[in-house]
């Protein structure tokens, strides 16, 4: 998607704070950060939300998870707790539309 912010981050046409990436998938810093440690675990291909997810995507999705824990744990927050939220659509406030799983913590965080 040529006009889509997270695909240039994925093409390196955007500048971002990477901490992991391999051939499928790229995890970086937030921008505007909600709490000491939050990143962005992304597909590297565009897919719209999760309301756009395919059969296919089935075990890439896994894979986002199964990194979420990895990262939470170097980075030492698995214990003290952490959030995973996909925001889909308008009402959830989903800004961008290109997947991205927020990993969240560091602090206790305010729910809802
Ligand atoms: P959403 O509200 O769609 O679930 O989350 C989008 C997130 O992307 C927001 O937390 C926002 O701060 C972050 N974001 C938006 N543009 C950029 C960007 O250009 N770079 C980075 N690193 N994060 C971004
Ligand atoms: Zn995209």
């Amino acid at each position: 998607m040529a006009d889509c912010v997270f695909c240039k981050i994925v093409k390196k046409e955007l500048p971002s704070e990477v901490v992991y990436e391999d051939e499928r998938i790229l995890a970086f810093r937030d921008v505007n950060p909600v709490a000491p440690l939050h990143l962005l675990i992304i597909p590297k291909k565009h897919i719209a939300s999760v309301n756009h997810l395919a059969e296919e995507d089935k075990e890439l999705i896994g894979e986002m998870f199964f990194l979420a824990q990895k990262i939470a744990r170097e980075q030492g927050i698995a214990e003290s707790g952490y959030r995973l939220a996909f925001n889909v659509g308008r009402n959830a406030g989903q800004t961008i539309d290109h997947l991205h799983l927020h990993l969240i913590g560091g602090k206790q965080l305010p729910w809802p």
